[in-house]
């Protein structure tokens, strides 16, 4: 009988599209969500996972000598857990690979106080460690600098305002999303319009841009800029030096540059208040950067669980193995990728047979605008610009975990009414989890928004929030709740399972 169905449903899938029938009523798998369960809460390694990834293994700035070993051993991983296929695949041109490789910044007059703060990315080191002092710097259009003439030699910058922080504003490690704010999200029977952007105030012809600033420290022969941007206690926030995207992470632009250091915000505004009171200030540092000589590709790190009849057909879950580089980033994005490759680890362990391939796949350059995915789904499944290849209608689905580290409570539908029914039979044994909401918003800025963005349905799950450390300095393990991994991964295995099994593809959106 089963045959005989899948006989006619393969006809009917010649059309690439083909979406479930009125009357077809899809099932959860309650058999093997059984398996999937056990394994996934008895036999868990998630964490295992993950702690190997941010203790040992560390940050993992993309194309930096720690994001290579990283991958080297997230293949590895792969294929311990009995993945195939298993490939560490170059993407796009990244420029110089770039590690920072020590770090210290004291104050040492009037008063000793360590310093807690990191360089950004793509930024030379101090060539040694360096004495100096910090002056304040207000430098916003081209006319302030004539104040600054010839005053900057041998100093350090303090290049930003003191940031006011606010007690009753704390992040919080963890969040849980409230049965009103789950039920507003699921009532929302429209996907709620774009936020309009703010108008932009027109531009200043004579304000200087943030590279054009740190060319001027630069001309005046300061020695280093201090800055911060983090409005949180203790957290240093700090990205990529000022133009790097815009030159494509170069080389010479990264020696060109000066060591820049992002501050955490005590310290930073400790300096700026004495400075303030004309008491000078007094600052030891030392940045030492590895930067590389020649422009390397960046990589994807990809594992597949062969499928079977339709092995030719795609089911695929992930998150970005890439991270910045001042912490191993726990929850931004380890955690994903650790319930990615824990999930595919229960299919494997429970001996799973899927009739659709199930691809693991770790991106990398999430982090600087998507790039992994993106690259990946052009020259796996095409776009418009290049033209769609075969496997753009083979493609069932991706699902990907990159909203911190908390609980899945639902799916964003991304604005695809045609899975409703489909993910909420799914959803239907762990709702003793929570995991109970479809919202139809559309949700973005993770790897999901690749495969939207060219028609092949991507979710992003709708997750509690844990962890307030992302992008900064204090992104660990300890901030990660094991319970949250564990069901995140058992409820992955099992929606990545019935998207193999099911007798048709995930459904697509008409409107894109
Ligand atoms: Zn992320």
């Amino acid at each position: 009988m089963k045959i005989i169905r899948r006989a006619i449903i393969a006809l009917l899938c010649v059309v690439p599209f083909a979406a479930y029938s009125l009357n077809e009523q899809p099932q959860a798998d309650w058999e093997m969500v059984a398996k999937i369960r056990e394994e996934g809460f008895q036999r868990s390694q998630v964490m295992d996972i993950v702690g190997y990834m941010t203790d040992v293994l560390g940050a993992r700035l993309t194309l930096s000598e720690h994001m290579k070993k990283a991958q080297a051993w997230a293949k590895a991983k792969m294929e311990k857990i009995g993945l195939v296929n298993t490939v560490i695949e170059p993407f796009m041109d990244y420029g110089a690979a770039w590690d920072n490789e020590y770090f210290s910044l004291q104050m040492l007059e009037p008063d000793y106080q360590y310093m807690m703060g990191y360089p950004l990315a793509y930024t030379p080191g101090t060539n040694g460690k360096i004495t100096c002092p910090a002056v304040i710097v207000n430098i916003q259009t081209k006319a302030d600098r004539e104040k600054y003439k010839g005053k900057l030699r041998g100093v350090a910058v303090l290049a930003s305002p003191p940031v006011a922080l606010n007690p009753a504003a704390m992040p919080q490690g963890v969040t849980r999303r409230t049965d009103e704010d789950l039920k507003r999200l699921e009532e929302a029977v429209t996907p709620p319009a774009p936020r309009a952007a703010a108008p932009a105030a027109p531009p200043n012809p004579d304000a200087l841009r943030p590279e054009e600033k740190i060319e001027f420290y630069k001309a005046e022969s300061a020695l280093a800029v201090l800055q911060c941007d983090s409005g949180a206690f203790g957290l240093v926030r700090g990205f990529g030096r000022p133009g790097v995207n815009a030159d494509k992470w170069s080389r010479e632009k990264d020696l060109a540059s000066m060591p820049i250091i992002a501050v955490t915000p005590e310290h930073y505004n400790r300096m700026y208040r004495i400075l303030k009171r004309d008491i000078p200030v007094k600052i030891e540092l030392e940045v030492r950067n590895r930067i590389g000589e020649a422009v390397e590709k960046a990589c994807n790190v990809i594992g597949e669980i062969p499928g079977t009849d339709l092995k030719d057909e795609v089911v695929m879950m992930g998150a970005h193995f890439d991270s910045w580089h001042a912490s191993p980033g726990a929850t931004d994005d380890a955690g994903g990728c650790a319930v990615a490759l824990e999930a595919a680890r229960v299919l494997k362990a429970v001996g799973a047979k899927p009739r659709r391939t199930i691809r693991v796949a770790f991106w990398g350059g999430e982090e600087q605008g998507l790039n992994g995915s993106r690259e990946y789904i052009v020259k796996h499944f095409g776009d418009v610009k290049t033209g769609f290849k075969p496997e753009y209608d083979k493609f069932s689905v991706y699902f990907n975990q990159d909203y911190g580290a908390g609980a899945f409570r639902g799916v964003n539908l991304q604005g695809n009414e045609f899975v409703r029914r489909i993910f909420a039979e799914w959803m239907k044994p762990f709702r003793d989890l929570g995991f109970t909401t479809l919202a139809i918003q559309s949700v973005g800025s993770t790897d999901h928004v690749s495969f939207d963005r060219v028609g092949l349905p991507g979710f992003q799950f709708l997750q509690d929030s844990v962890g307030f450390g992302g992008h900064a300095n204090m992104d660990f393990f300890d901030t990660l709740v094991p319970e949250d991994l564990m069901k995140n991964a058992v409820i992955m295995a099992a929606f990545a399972y019935q998207a193999a099994m099911s007798d048709v593809r995930i459904p697509r959106k008409t409107i894109k």
